[in-house]
C-alpha cells in the first residue's frame, strides 16, 4: 500500500505539540508494517537549523495561490534507520519565519501559507512516478487536501484512485478565515455553501476536510464520541454526526525510541522497572541542579508539562498552586509556554512560594524528558483532551498521572480503586468535575497513596509494563485505509 502522509509539523523537523509526535512516528511505524510511506512537511526555517541531513532535490514547480504563483522547492531527508521517505516543501515567503504559525497572534496570512502547502503537496504527489493509494492529512492546516484531490486533481493518474483520510487532532482549531480567502484556494464559489466550505460566513478548512475526506479519524474513541455533540464538536458536531459511520477513534501511540528511560539521552541515569528508584532519584538531582537548587527535597514532586492554554486546565493548576503550595505536602514544577496571562500568573505564584514551586516558561524538549523522569505525579486536569501524550510518556517513566475524565484520558488512564489495584489495572487518579476542589481532592488522594510505598511501587510497576507503542495504533490505521479502499470514494454533492 502506498501512503502519503501530509502534516504541518513532525518530529524531528518542527514541533509545537502532539501532532508533531504523531506525524513523526506514524509513517515510520507504517513503514515497518510494510507500507510504502512518504511524509511531506513544510520546510520551515527551523528545520534547516537542526543539523539534519536535508538535501535539495531537483523537483521544483509553481503553485497557483489566487492570482499569484508561488515557487515550491522540494527537499528530502533520510535519517538513519528510517522506514519511510520524507519530502519538505519550501518557499521563503511562506516558511522562512521565526515560528510555525505566529506568536501571541497567528500570522495574518496563515490561510495563504497552508493553501500553498496543501496545493503544493498535490502538485508533488501528481509528479511522483507511482500512484498513491492513500493520502492521509492531519488537522486544519492540511484539510484542504481531500477537497483538492476531489475537485481539482481528480484527473491526474497518480491521484485519481487514491482515498483521502483526515485525522482530527483537535477540533478546537479549525482554520477559519474570512470568505475572501476562498479566492486563494482556486475552488469555484459554488463550494462556499453551508454543506461544504462555508461556516457562518467564513471559510472553514477543517470542515472542508470533514466533508471531502473518504474516512475520518480522531485520536481516541471517547473523543470521537465527544466531538459529535456540543460543546465537544466546537460547532462542527452536526457535520461530524453526518460522517459518523466513517469516523473512527484511534489512540495515539508513542515513539518508544525517543521516550524510553532505558536509553533517553536527556536523563542522567537510564532505568527500567528494576532500578526505577535509582533512575528517578538521579533525575531528581539533575532537575534540582537545572532549576538552581542545591539538592532535591523529600516531598513528592508533582509536574505539569504542556501548552499554557485553558484547554489544558492551566487555570485549575494555578488555583491548585495557591491552595496547596503553602501546605508543605508537595513540591511542584511547571514547564509550559502559551497564554501570556497564564505565564504571568504562574510567575507570580512561584515567586510567592519559591520553596515549593518552580516555573519554567518556554518550550524545552530536554527539560520535558527530565521532568517526566524526575516527577512522581503528572498533572493533566484538561478541560478537554483529544488523546494526550504526556500521560503515556509518564507511564513509561514510572510517573503516575492525575487526569480529568475526558477524551483520550478516559481511554488510557484507569482510576486507582480497591478493585483496579487488586486486578493490577490501576494506572492513575481520575477526577470528573472541572473544578479546583475536585482536582485538589485527587491530588490529596495521590499524595496519600504515595506515602504507601508498597502500593506506589505496584502502581509504578503496572504503568511501566504497559505497551503504548505505535505498532498497535498503526495496525488500526491500516484497517481504516483498507476500509477506505474497499468503499467507493465519497461523492461530491452539488449543493444548489
Ligand atoms: P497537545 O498536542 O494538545 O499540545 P499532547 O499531550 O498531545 O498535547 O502533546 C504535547 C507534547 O508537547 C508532548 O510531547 C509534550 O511533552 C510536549 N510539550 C508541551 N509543552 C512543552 C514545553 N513547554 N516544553 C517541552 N515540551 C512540551
Amino acid at each position: 500500500m502506498r501512503v502519503l502522509q501530509v502534516s504541518s509539523e513532525a518530529t524531528p523537523f518542527a514541533k509545537t505539540g502532539g501532532l508533531a509526535d504523531v506525524a513523526g512516528a506514524l509513517p515510520d511505524s507504517l513503514g515497518r508494517a510494510g507500507c510504502d510511506c512518504t511524509l511531506v512537511v513544510p520546510a520551515y526555517r527551523e528545520v534547516f537549523e537542526k543539523n539534519l541531513p536535508i538535501q535539495k532535490t531537483n523537483i521544483q514547480f509553481s503553485v497557483p495561490v489566487g492570482k499569484r504563483t508561488l515557487e515550491a522547492i522540494v527537499y528530502s531527508c533520510s535519517l538513519p534507520n528510517q522506514n519511510h521517505k520524507v519530502f519538505l516543501v519550501g518557499n521563503k515567503h511562506c516558511f522562512d519565519r521565526d515560528t510555525l504559525y505566529g506568536g501571541a497572534e497567528d500570522y495574518t496570512d496563515n490561510a495563504e501559507r497552508f493553501i500553498f502547502f496543501s496545493r503544493a503537496v498535490m502538485e508533488l504527489a501528481a509528479r511522483q512516478p507511482d500512484p498513491f493509494d492513500i493520502i492521509h492529512c492531519h488537522d486544519w492546516q492540511t484539510s484542504l487536501v481531500p477537497a483538492y484531490q476531489k475537485l481539482l486533481y481528480k484527473s491526474w493518474p497518480t491521484l485519481s484512485e487514491a482515498r483521502s483520510i483526515l485525522t482530527i487532532h483537535n477540533v478546537g482549531y479549525q482554520g477559519m478565515f474570512w470568505h475572501w480567502d476562498m479566492l486563494l484556494t482556486g475552488f469555484h464559489w459554488k463550494y462556499f455553501n453551508w454543506r461544504q466550505l462555508e461556516f457562518y460566513g467564513q471559510l472553514n478548512m477543517l470542515k472542508a476536510g470533514i466533508v471531502f475526506a473518504d474516512q475520518i479519524t480522531t485520536v481516541s474513541p471517547t473523543y470521537a464520541k465527544e466531538i459529535q455533540a456540543a460543546p465537544g464538536g466546537c460547532g462542527l458536531e452536526g457535520v461530524l454526526q453526518e460522517r459518523a459511520s466513517d469516523l473512527t477513534g484511534i489512540v495515539n501511540g508513542i515513539d518508544t525510541k525517543l521516550w524510553n528511560p532505558k536509553a533517553d539521552e536527556f536523563i542522567p541515569c537510564h532505568y527500567g522497572i528494576d532500578n526505577v528508584q535509582d533512575g528517578k532519584y538521579a533525575a531528581r538531582v539533575a532537575l534540582a541542579a537545572r532549576l538552581g537548587h542545591a539538592a532535591p527535597d523529600e516531598r513528592p514532586l508533582l509536574a505539569f508539562v504542556g501548552r499554557l492554554a485553558e484547554q489544558k486546565g492551566v487555570s485549575l493548576v494555578i488555583d491548585l498552586l495557591h491552595r496547596m503550595a503553602g501546605s508543605g505536602m508537595a513540591r511542584f514544577v511547571v514547564l509550559g509556554a502559551g497564554d501570556p496571562q497564564f505565564q504571568e500568573s504562574l510567575k507570580i505564584v512561584s515567586s510567592q512560594y519559591p520553596e515549593a514551586i518552580d516555573v519554567v516558561i518556554g518550550f524545552d524538549e530536554v527539560l520535558a524528558h527530565l521532568i517526566q523522569a524526575a516527577a512522581d505525579i503528572l498533572l493533566m486536569p484538561s478541560q478537554y483532551e483529544p488523546c494526550g501524550l504526556a500521560q503515556l510518556y509518564a507511564f513509561r517513566y514510572g510517573t503516575i498521572p492525575i487526569v480529568r475524565a475526558t477524551g483520550g484520558l478516559v481511554d488510557t488512564v484507569v482510576n486507582v480503586s480497591d478493585q483496579t489495584c487488586a486486578d493490577g489495572t490501576a494506572s492513575g487518579f481520575v477526577f470528573d468535575a472541572f473544578e479546583p476542589a475536585t482536582l485538589e481532592a485527587a491530588v490529596r488522594q495521590a499524595i496519600d497513596a504515595h506515602r504507601n510505598t508498597k502500593l506506589w511501587q505496584e502502581l509504578i510497576r503496572c504503568v511501566m509494563q504497559q505497551d503504548w507503542s505505535w505498532d498497535v495504533s498503526a495496525r488500526k490505521y491500516q484497517e481504516v485505509y483498507s476500509q477506505a479502499l474497499a468503499n467507493a470514494p465519497v461523492d461530491v454533492v452539488d449543493v444548489r
